[in-house]
């Protein structure tokens, strides 16, 4: 059966690599059937923080990629001695008492030889192993080297593919001497490729690697980052983007994975969490949204319109790039005092519109039934009898309903905010007094 393992460390949350590696690995698992292992790799106990932890589960299972077995390292340093020791009896391994130190190290013999490696992925990869140092195996302080504690796990765990970041290529020949050494059987390597920012060079902050938990907060959509990452090293075939994770399970073959490295593209992961937005369930979007509304003192959790809150969701749904963005777009329809860009205003609205906006104003009396269509055609209306170009209005109303020169359809945006908001608002901007 095939057992697959993702082993973050816990001394920093899930990134964009991290989350990748898992996403394969669960892709994997799903593909083939099999248990998908989550294996904590907490030995550095000064640099480990439960609050890692609890962030990479908690991430793992926003993204979806849940896990069958979990272990952690930190409570298995009894088997890792046990496998030390039994080197040190065959002779294998010899200890090392470094000065200042209390305790002993007991370090592994490297013989020189070739390893090959049949990475699923990247092929053959041969290792000179006489240009590796005797490998640690047991710190003078009694904690496993990351090698010795993830073979010994690999092992135990009976994993059968070891499928991680390009970043450890380097390990795997240590980790292949530990295997043989130990008797173990070796199990299948796939190298995942790295991921490059987009200037080059590491992910750094600001070129995407900031933790999953703050994408989750930022607005993204679980699917969507998946997505995104899947396409990170992976293409569905003919041109494919938009990809559903089950369909992917199907089509999903770990030879296939990309070689070369991949380029985190910020732009890119927007216009997919912008796809996802579009076609996502305003309901649950709405479900999202609420917290952060009643943060902004936007709606009272007790006492707001759901159906409009969704009828609000599904207005602004095409145009959003993450749903964070959506109390700063959709503010208007919440606040009593509208803010108006300073610049939108000396643009549009420095002009004298009192007559236009009263003769509007009066049209949407007029209207037989306050509805898109009628709104949109009282507005064609006017514009016609005033022989003006329907620009030369939208723009100044747009800007007196939502402070904003951009947004949703106005004759919607009119719709939703209804007749007397839209009127008092336009009213305001009637100079000499008069009060429409
Ligand atoms: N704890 C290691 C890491 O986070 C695991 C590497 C591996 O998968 O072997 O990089």
């Amino acid at each position: 059966m095939v057992r697959v393992r993702f082993a973050p460390s816990p001394t920093g949350n899930l990134h964009i690599g991290g989350a990748r590696t898992a996403l394969f690995n669960w892709l994997y698992v799903r593909a083939k059937g099999g248990k998908f292992i989550l294996r904590i790799e907490d030995t550095d106990k000064l640099r480990s923080a439960p609050e890692f932890v609890d962030e990479i589960l908690n991430s793992l299972t926003w993204l979806g990629f849940s896990w069958d077995e979990i272990y952690y390292q930190s409570k298995r340093f009894d088997l890792y001695h046990e496998y030390a020791q039994k080197l040190l009896k065959e002779g294998k391994a010899y200890t090392q008492k470094l000065e200042g130190k209390l305790g002993e190290a007991i370090i592994y013999k490297v013989t020189p030889g070739t390893i090959i490696i049949d990475d699923l992925i990247r092929g053959k990869i041969q290792f000179d192993t006489s240009l590796i140092k005797d490998q640690v195996l047991i710190k003078s302080d009694g904690t496993p080297t990351y090698n010795f504690a993830c073979v010994v796990d690999d092992a135990d765990m009976q994993i059968t593919h070891v499928i991680r970041g390009d970043d450890h290529i380097s390990n795997t020949p240590k980790q292949v001497l530990l295997y043989e050494a130990l008797g173990f059987k070796l199990p299948q390597f796939a190298h995942l490729p790295l991921i490059m920012g987009m200037e080059g060079g590491r992910l750094s902050k600001r070129t995407g690697a900031t933790a999953i938990s703050d994408y989750r907060k930022m607005g993204y959509l679980a699917p969507a980052l998946v997505n995104y990452l899947l396409l990170l090293s992976w293409a569905p075939g003919n041109d494919v983007e938009l990809i559903d994770i089950n369909e992917a399970v199907k089509l999903f073959d770990v030879t296939q994975v990309n070689k070369t490295a991949a380029t985190f593209d910020l732009k890119k992961l927007n216009w997919m969490n912008n796809q996802y937005l579009k076609n996502a369930d305003p309901e649950k979007l709405a479900d999202t949204l609420i917290p952060m509304l009643v943060e902004k003192n936007y709606i009272h959790p007790d006492s707001f319109d759901r159906n409009y809150l969704v009828s609000l969701v599904k207005l602004f749904q095409p145009r959003l790039t993450t749903i964070a963005d959506f109390p700063d777009w959709a503010d208007f329809f919440f606040v009593q005092e509208l803010k108006i860009e300073p610049e939108a205003e000396k643009k549009f609205l420095s002009q004298d519109l009192s007559r236009e906006f009263k003769l509007f104003i009066e049209k949407l009396d007029k209207l037989g039934k306050f509805d898109i269509l009628n709104i949109e055609e009282g507005f064609r209306d006017l514009v016609k009898e005033l022989n003006l170009e329907a620009k030369t209005l939208i723009h100044p109303i747009r800007v007196a309903l939502t402070g904003k020169t951009i947004g949703p359809g106005l004759f919607e945006v009119i719709y939703c905010l209804g007749k007397e908001r839209t009127q008092a608002r336009l009213s305001r901007w009637i100079r000499g007094g008069s009060n429409a």
